[in-house]
């Protein structure tokens, strides 16, 4: 009998409760489990049927060509993985399991595989151990034919019937880009981290997420309900009745607070002081725009153009002609209003396949500006594809990871020149993402370069601080309010206000109500945050004055630790309470 209301918790990073039932997701052995539901067992048996054919052909295949370039006695080899796969003990038992335990057809030869394995074991037989890599090749090569050339937690999503709660040990941005979202509730992990491109993407969809979990994947079975607190980290296994109604109680709370917030959307924001600050959206996906609308956005401050990229892979490559057309669209939308693109910021760890293929998958390797002027065959693309759509609106175009002043140079130059092949554009503007150390202290002369500058706290921290920004391990030591980082903020604020170029913080310290006030008192007034967090930072901001704010930063960057730096903003988070309390919304 399985147990009910089993609680877990671990960090809740994208506010909002979900129920639904389980999808679990193990990446590194590429697992997917579910069960099935009634009615669909013949077709998860034909799934099955079908790749064993294709896997036979692709062997006999094999077999013939090696036993014409190589040798008969090497052919063999394939010969006996063949007979292998007609094996009853492998895909008679793969079916066998699918019929009697109601699973699905990757989970069913899991369990088969682990059966032969412990078969052979057990033998002794000196043979027989040497058909364990056999018996692996041929299991690998059913597998990839059940599900070819997706991803499993792509294509099983797809499939099923949500509600749905992902349960996985680490779902990487690229294949978060490709999930079919309107089916998921909620995302339970593993791992992860508040600034994880996945994660990011949870929280601009309204999907509530917890991860740190440690071992969800083994404690949750394919198919439970599941609920998801994604504000205080609680996630609950086959939750009881009472356990059910307190959940949609806290969603109908939630849901009345953010009610509250409805009014601010019209109203620009500013501080008690009457200080007016610009509040823009950050975008991951294009056709979400209606959300940043909705927020009551001035803009849009960032769009991470790098998810398109995520998508297209899986349809075979991203042409011109469709990047203008999503850019084209977006501008359309937005219009009056700008629209701040960012090219393509892919990490080589993103580019899984390409990095494997050439041996190396160091996370921080060729990306931002670099990776553009190296392959510039993307980048060129990209820019001609945002040149064309510039007329249709206000668009600014962002390059990241910029590390110099002569780099920037040297990448406008490059799109000065492909912008003489396209006809009849106006200038854009090009800007700068801080986001290195080396930019932030270097801030001056870039702001004599670029048209305006974007700060990414998510990058700037993780270089500051030497801290891998997705490592869950050390997200204890992630941590904004560290001077240094408060010191290079200050410097590009400086820069910026000296240069009279606009300068703006779109990275996810924009979205902390309270650290939005300390940036104000450093010398932002412009942040761009995931859509749901405006009429917060809204709020917030009408609670707090200035010139505090200003007194309070000047302290900040002069203190030891985080930890003073949190203590001194204590009168602003109460004055933020104390405007909750008097409204009864919600300031965080
Ligand atoms: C950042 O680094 O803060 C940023 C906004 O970019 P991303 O999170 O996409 O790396
Ligand atoms: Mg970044």
């Amino acid at each position: 009998m399985t147990r009910t209301n089993v609680r877990l918790n671990g960090r809740g990073v994208a506010e909002g409760t979900a129920i639904g039932r389980a999808v679990v997701a193990v990446r590194e052995a590429r697992q997917v489990r579910y069960r099935l539901a009634t009615g669909k067992v013949d077709r998860e048996r034909q799934r099955l049927r079908s790749a064993r054919a294709v896997t036979r052909s692709q062997l006999e295949e094999i077999s013939s060509r090696v036993a014409r370039t190589v040798g008969q006695a090497q052919a063999a080899i394939f010969a006996a993985q063949l007979l292998m796969l007609d094996d009853p003990m492998l895909t008679g038992r793969v079916d066998e399991l699918i019929r009697s335990e109601r699973i699905n057809a990757d989970w069913a030869l899991e369990l088969a595989i682990d059966e032969l394995h412990s078969v052979f074991a057990r033998e002794g037989d000196a043979w027989l151990r040497e058909r364990v890599g056999d018996l692996a090749d041929v299991g690998g090569r059913l597998a990839s034919n059940l599900r070819p050339g997706r991803d499993p937690l792509v294509s099983l999503v797809q499939e099923l019937d949500g509600p749905l709660v992902v349960v996985a040990d680490e779902v990487s941005p690229s294949i978060a880009a490709q999930l079919d979202w309107s089916k998921v509730r909620g995302l339970v992990c593993d791992v992860g981290s508040p600034t994880h491109h996945t994660v990011i993407l949870a929280r601009s969809l309204g999907i509530p997420a917890v991860v740190g979990l440690g071992s969800v994947t083994q404690m949750i079975l394919p198919g439970q309900t599941i609920a998801v607190d994604g504000a205080t980290g609680e996630v609950v296994i086959e939750p009881d009745q009472e356990a059910l109604e307190r959940w949609t109680q806290r969603a109908q709370l939630a849901d009345a607070a953010m009610h509250k917030l409805d009014e601010l959307r019209a109203v620009p924001a500013a501080t008690a002081d009457g200080l007016r600050v610009r509040l823009d959206a950050n975008l991951e996906m294009a056709e979400e725009v209606s959300r940043v609308l909705d927020a009551g956005a001035e803009g849009i401050g960032l769009y991470r153009s790098e998810f398109l990229l995520d998508r297209a892979a899986s349809a075979g490559g991203l042409s011109e002609d469709a990047q203008f057309e999503t850019y084209r669209r977006l501008l359309e939308r937005m219009a009056p209003r700008s629209v701040t693109i960012r090219t393509f910021d892919a990490g080589e760890e993103r580019w899984e396949r390409r990095a494997r293929a050439q041996g190396h998958r160091e996370r921080f390797g060729l990306r931002g500006v670099r990776a553009a002027l190296q392959h510039d065959d993307r980048f060129r693309v990209q820019v001609r594809a945002l040149l064309r759509a510039a007329p249709y609106g206000r668009l600014r175009i962002l390059l990241p990871f910029v590390t110099s002043a002569a780099e920037f140079r040297q990448v406008r130059d490059l799109i000065a020149h492909i912008s003489k092949d396209v006809p009849s554009v106006g200038a854009v503007p090009v800007g700068a993402m801080i986001e290195v150390p080396a930019a932030a202290l270097t801030a001056d002369r870039l702001a004599r370069e670029a048209d305006f500058l974007s700060v990414g706290t998510n990058d700037l921290i993780q270089y500051t601080l030497a801290i891998d920004r997705t490592d869950e391990r050390l997200s204890g030591h992630y941590e904004p309010r560290e001077p240094a980082v408060l010191r290079l903020l200050r410097m590009v604020a400086t820069a910026g206000r000296r240069s009279g170029r606009d300068f703006s913080v779109c990275g996810e310290m924009a979205a902390d109500p309270l650290l939005v006030a300390l940036m104000v008192g450093l010398g932002f007034r412009a942040f761009s945050m995931t859509p749901a967090a405006i009429p917060v930072v809204k709020r917030s901001l009408a609670a707090i004055d200035s010139r505090q704010a200003e007194v309070i930063a000047r302290r900040a960057v002069t203190a030891d630790c985080a930890e003073d730096v949190h203590r001194y903003l204590m009168p602003l988070a109460d004055a933020m309470h104390a405007v909750v309390a008097r409204d009864g919304t919600l300031a965080k």
